[in-house]
């Protein structure tokens, strides 16, 4: 064997000491992510080569092996990439934390189905997490290139010796620690590649098995996909889960790149909205579960995946939440479910309903919590409502219209939308159908077990009832009261107003018993039973016919003494 260069490991501290540092928090088991990925760097990047007319070898037969020797304690990562020449070596692994993605990415642009990885997470060195010693089996695919072999201990000295390696590509070979080796066993190893390397688009071998045959279909373009397809990739993430409502292809080159998959769930008991549910990747490399900071907090019951190399992995999350970039991709993500919900309500009225009722309160808190999103989803905000919008029980409020797609849809023609003998409409349609009847003013009913009495009253006085009875509506009726300044809530249980009473006590009927009328004969009634005379009750007779079917008496408080019980409850 003859000792081609024996030398010292240049190593520029301003690189080596996040690394270092790094690596002292960092879960050991990155190591394999980031071997894994330079070899998959490699076999894309021949393939760069072989386009580019370079290299008329083989690249149809991809592949990357792991074998793990519990006797040697060596764990070792092979490809059948680009190789390193001597001298490659020398300048890309020699000196710590010198990648040679950019400078590779400039020179051969065409011909890569897929992104280089490059510059990501820990590098090359991440393999001394682990390892006692590292060695480096490589041969370049360049003409005349001799194979060489590259040992290090760790220690800033290295050694470069020829090698008798006949095929193109490279070998990583970890010696492990004496504490590192769980990274020997086989399920270990199984789990670790399953985690990080699932969606890696070349095959990953280990004990004579493939271990990752899933593709990353968020890179796919929606339009070659199918809802099966969706379904699928859903059931894959997820198992035994119930189907999603709806999803969103993410899928932007500019002004920063990222792609993916979101999933509104069907939302369950034990569906945990608190917590991220959201797979983060750096061109097709598990990085994490935890996307809190990218994706807006109203839209954390989503699931999924987000792949972003745009996505700044080595910074702390505080960083991460000022970082403009990611503000900027957590709004796109906002619009994109607003885009995708404005299309549901546009053509599937009755699929649009039915997310509703598991999104309601997101699409509110989201509402709420982003003036930009505001914007973009308030006329999509329904409402169930008192009256009775279903097609079909008058004909000539119907409308058959044609939607942007092909499908033909019952419209009716005062807006809203009706499913099993519940209706539901938005703030507008309510506004529009009542302005003759009390212009500005919307009746609601914030709990309909204890208000049923007030709703069946205004119902009786034909009077349209929406129901804001979520446990978010009681914070998110103040947003409205906020921006609709014009438009009077009122709440069913508070004070009666001029659409309900009559206004008209003399026509009340007398009791000739007593010579009082019924309302005095009732505000009687009450001072005597509240044992305060003190108390100001009103007593109104209320409007029309229907008068006989309400209720015979109830007690209302006025809104303002209403708001201070609430507060203080
Ligand atoms: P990065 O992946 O960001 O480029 P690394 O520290 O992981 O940085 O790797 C440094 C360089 O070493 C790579 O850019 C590449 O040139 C070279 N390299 C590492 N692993 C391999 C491999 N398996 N085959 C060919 N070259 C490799
Ligand atoms: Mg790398």
């Amino acid at each position: 064997m003859t000792v081609l260069e024996k030398g010292n490991i240049t190593i520029h501290t301003e690189n080596i000491f996040p690394i270092i540092k790094k690596s002292l928090y960092s879960a050991h088991e990155i190591f394999l992510r980031e071997l894994v990925s330079n070899a998959v760097d490699a076999i894309e990047k021949l393939k760069m080569v072989s386009y580019a007319g370079e290299f008329d070898g083989d690249t149809d037969h991809p592949k990357i092996v792991i074998k793990a020797d519990k006797d040697n304690k060596t764990l070792s990562i092979s490809d059948n990439g680009i190789g390193m020449t001597a001298d490659e070596v020398k300048k890309y692994i020699n000196q710590v934390a010198f990648s040679s993605a950019e400078e590779f990415v400039q020179k051969y642009s065409g011909g890569a189905d897929q992104p280089i990885i490059g510059h990501f997470g820990l590098g090359f060195y991440s393999s001394f997490i682990v390892a006692k010693t590292v060695e480096i089996d490589t041969l370049s695919y360049k003409e005349g290139s001799e194979a060489v072999h590259w040992i290090c201990d760790g220690s800033p000295e290295f050694e470069l010796t020829e090698s008798d390696r006949q095929d193109v590509g490279t070998t990583i070979t970890l010696t492990l620690q004496d504490e590192e080796t769980e990274y020997l066993e086989s399920p270990r190893i199984r789990q670790l590649v399953k985690t990080y390397c699932d969606f890696m688009p070349v095959p990953i071998e280990f004990e004579g098995e493939i271990l990752n045959e899933q593709p990353a279909i968020w890179r796919k373009s929606p339009s070659n996909l199918t809802d099966e397809d969706y379904l699928e990739f859903y059931r894959y993430l997820y198992p035994f889960q119930e189907e999603p409502l709806l999803w969103v292809h993410l899928k932007t080159d500019y002004p920063f790149e990222i792609n993916g998959i979101l999933y509104f769930p069907k939302l369950k008991p034990d569906v945990d909205v608190t917590k991220g549910n959201i797979k983060l990747f750096c061109n097709h490399v598990f990085v994490s579960d935890h996307c809190e900071e990218i994706v807006p907090q109203f839209l954390m019951p989503m699931r999924g995946v987000i792949d972003s190399p745009d996505i700044p992995l080595n910074v702390s999350r505080s960083a991460l939440q000022v970082d403009r970039k990611v503000r900027k991709i957590a709004d796109f993500i906002a619009k994109k479910v607003a885009d995708r919900l404005k299309e549901l309500y546009k053509e599937d009225k009755p699929q649009y309903l039915k997310c509703w009722k598991d999104l309601g309160t997101f699409v509110k808190f989201g509402y709420i919590n982003d003036e930009k999103f505001k914007k973009q989803i308030e006329d999509l905000i329904i409402y169930k409502t008192t009256a009775d919008l279903s097609a079909g029980d008058s004909d000539s409020a119907n409308v058959q219209v044609e939607t942007e797609g092909d499908a033909w849809q019952d419209v009716n023609a005062d807006g809203g939308i009706s499913q099993n003998g519940e209706s539901y409409t938005t703030l507008a349609e309510y506004l529009e159908r009542n302005k003759e009847r009390h212009e500005n003013r919307v009746y609601y009913c914030s709990d309909a077990v204890t208000q049923a009495t007030y709703v069946e009253l205004h119902k009786n006085q034909g009077l349209e009832v929406l129901f804001l009875d979520s446990f978010i509506d009681t914070h998110f009726i103040s947003y409205l009261e906020r921006d609709h300044s014009d438009v009077k809530f009122s709440r069913v249980d508070s004070e009666l107003d001029e659409n309900l009473v009559s206004g008209d006590s003399d026509s009340e009927i007398v009791d000739p018993n007593t010579n009082k009328t019924r309302s005095e004969q009732v505000k009687e009634l009450f001072e005597t039973a509240l044992n305060k005379p003190k108390l100001t009750i009103r007593t109104e007779s209320l409007k029309g016919d229907n008068a006989q079917a309400s209720p015979p008496a109830m007690v209302l408080l006025p809104e303002a003494m209403r708001r201070l019980r609430d507060m203080t409850a």
